[in-house]
């Protein structure tokens, strides 16, 4: 399994952000869902900007189609 991981630092409690690169397929829901606006999309892949900036408010979870986010709080 490829993935894109992101872990904060600064954040109570930190929380990781991981998406399956194998299951993603650009579909961009989740870029949409995001209200912090810190999802994109990188070389057709979904990518987090700004982990510490994420409310854990699981939208881009329950967005995405094909299961591809975990969200350690999710
Ligand atoms: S909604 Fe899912 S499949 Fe679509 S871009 Fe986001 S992570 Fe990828
Ligand atoms: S959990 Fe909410 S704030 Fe965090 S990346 Fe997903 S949609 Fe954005």
């Amino acid at each position: 399994m490829t993935t894109r991981s992101y872990t904060s630092n600064g954040l109570d409690p930190d929380i990781t952000w991981t998406v399956d690169l194998d299951r993603c397929t650009g579909s961009g829901e989740c870029v949409q869902a995001c209200p912090m606006r810190i999802l994109i999309l990188d070389e057709g892949k979904a990518d987090c900007v700004d982990i510490e900036m994420c409310i854990s408010c699981c939208a881009c979870v329950n967005a995405c189609p094909n299961h591809a986010i975990v969200h350690s709080t999710c």
